[in-house]
C-alpha cells in the first residue's frame, strides 16, 4: 500500500499512464485520482475529494488503442446507503462526452472499500448511512477514448452552453444573469447563473416561480430536471401571461467544479469539508447563500422549488408543508410525473431553503423534491433524457396546480 493520503489531494485532476492505457481526470469538472494498477488489467482509483465526508461521483476518460480488450476499473471509496448493483444504475459511459449511455449493471460488482492506510483519516470516513464501499466495473475498450462517469455529468460548460443557446433561440424571452458568487467563482470563472423567463414589464406584477437545483454537487438528476422545467416553460409562452419564472440549474458551482459530491469548497481548499449548502439556510455561512438570499428577499416568489435527487430512492420524496393548496399542487404533479410521489412531510430542519423561505415570509409555497437518480421513465434511452422529461412534467404539474389555487 502506498503512502498517498486524502490530505494530499490536489485540485485539477490527474493524467496517469500504465503502458498503452491513460486515465485522465483533468477534463472540465473531472474527478478521479490516485490511479493504481492492482493486478493484470485491473486498475483502481479514488473518488473522495480531499477530506470531503461523502463521495459517489467520478468523471474521467480512458485512452487506449481501442482494440476491444476488457479491463477492470475499481472505485475504492464510495459511501452511501444501498450498496447493491442497482444503486450503481446511474453509472454511464460515452464516446464523445455528450451522449451518455447507461452502464450495464450486470458488468459491475460491489466490493469492500480500500482504505489508504492513514488510519485517522480512514476511520473518520462515512457514517451510519454512508458506509464506505468499492465498485468494480468491467469495461470494454472498443474506442480510443471512452468517457466514464457516475452519475451523468452536468458540467458548468454544459450549463453555460445550454443557457447561451436558449438566449439565442428565444431572443427577448430568456435573460441570463449572475445571481451569486461563490468563494472560487473568481478563480474558476463560474459564478451562479440564473435564467429569467418572463414577458416584458415588471415581473413582480406576475406570479413568480423560482426553481433551484444543484445545492448538492453530484445531484445531476435535479439539475437536468431544472433544464426540463425551463424548456417546458419556453414551449408554453401563454404561461408568461400570468407567471414569471426563475431558474438556477447549478447552485453549488464550486462543488461541481472541484468534483465534490455534496458540500461546497472552503475559501482555502484545504480548510475542512466545506458547507452543506442545503442544510444551512438559517445561518447562510457561504457567500453564494447570502447573495441568493438577498435576491429572493427582493423577488418574493409565490412558489419555490428545490430539486435534489435521492441516491438510493425508488419513489420521489416530496417535502412540503401540509394544507389544501399543497395538496392541490401535489395532486396536479401526480397526474403528470409518471413516478410515485411520496408526501414526505415538511421540509426538514436543519434549515432547508424552502423551509427558511416560508418561515421568513420570502416564499408562499416551498417544495423540496428528491427526484430519482437511478430510475428512467419508460421509453427513455438515456438518464439525461429521462431527467429532462421529468422536469418538463414537473413544469406542467406545477403550473396546473398553481392555476387551481
Ligand atoms: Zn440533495
Amino acid at each position: 500500500m502506498g503512502t498517498w493520503s486524502y490530505a494530499d489531494w490536489k485540485p485539477g485532476g490527474e493524467r496517469v499512464s500504465f503502458g498503452d492505457l491513460t486515465f485522465d481526470s483533468m477534463l472540465h469538472c473531472g474527478n478521479a485520482h490516485d490511479f493504481v494498477e492492482v493486478g493484470e488489467g485491473h486498475y483502481r482509483f479514488r473518488s473522495r475529494v480531499h477530506l470531503a465526508p461523502y463521495a459517489w461521483r467520478f468523471l474521467f476518460t480512458v485512452e487506449s488503442p481501442g482494440d476491444g480488450r476488457e479491463i477492470t476499473l475499481e472505485v475504492a471509496d464510495f459511501n452511501h446507503e444501498g450498496r447493491t448493483p442497482w444503486h450503481e444504475s446511474a453509472t454511464v459511459h460515452s464516446l464523445d462526452g455528450n451522449t451518455w449511455r447507461p452502464f450495464d449493471t450486470g458488468r459491475l460488482q460491489i466490493v469492500e472499500w480500500t482504505p489508504t492506510g492513514h488510519r485517522e483519516i480512514d476511520e473518520a470516513y462515512g457514517d451510519a448511512t454512508h458506509i464506505p464501499y468499492g465498485v468494480r466495473y468491467r469495461l470494454r475498450l472498443d474506442a480510443p477514448r471512452i468517457w466514464f462517469a457516475s452519475p451523468t455529468p452536468f458540467t458548468l460548460q454544459y450549463r453555460d452552453r445550454l443557457l447561451g443557446e436558449l438566449v439565442r433561440t428565444h431572443p427577448g424571452a430568456v435573460e441570463v444573469s449572475v445571481v451569486a458568487r461563490s468563494a472560487h467563482s473568481e478563480t474558476t470563472g463560474y459564478p451562479v447563473t440564473m435564467a429569467r423567463i418572463a414577458a416584458p414589464g415588471d415581473c413582480r406584477e406576475r406570479r413568480r416561480v423560482f426553481v433551484i437545483a444543484g445545492e448538492h454537487a453530484a445531484e445531476t438528476a435535479g439539475m437536468y430536471a431544472c433544464e426540463g422545467f425551463l424548456r417546458e416553460v419556453l414551449a408554453n409562452p401563454t404561461w408568461l401571461q400570468g407567471y414569471a419564472f426563475f431558474f438556477v440549474p447549478v447552485f453549488n458551482v464550486d462543488g461541481v467544479f472541484f468534483g465534490r459530491s455534496y458540500f461546497n469548497v472552503s475559501p482555502r481548499i484545504i480548510d475542512g469539508p466545506g458547507v452543506n449548502l442545503s442544510a444551512t439556510w438559517a445561518e447562510r455561512p457561504a457567500p453564494e447563500q447570502r447573495d441568493l438570499w438577498s435576491f429572493l428577499r427582493w423577488l418574493r416568489p409565490e412558489l419555490l422549488v428545490s430539486l435534489h435527487n435521492g441516491r438510493h430512492r425508488r419513489a420521489m420524496d416530496q417535502f412540503c408543508d401540509p394544507g389544501p393548496e399543497t395538496d392541490a399542487i401535489n395532486e396536479a404533479l401526480r397526474r403528470h410525473v409518471g413516478f410515485a410521489l411520496a408526501d414526505a412531510g415538511p421540509p426538514r430542519t436543519p434549515a432547508r431553503l424552502p423551509r427558511e423561505a416560508m418561515d421568513r415570509g420570502v416564499a408562499q409555497h416551498g417544495f423540496l423534491t428528491e427526484t430519482l437518480l437511478l430510475c428512467r421513465l419508460p421509453g427513455m434511452h438515456t438518464f439525461r433524457d429521462s431527467y429532462v422529461e421529468l422536469g418538463r412534467r414537473f413544469a406542467r404539474g406545477y403550473v396546473e396546480g398553481l392555476d387551481a389555487i
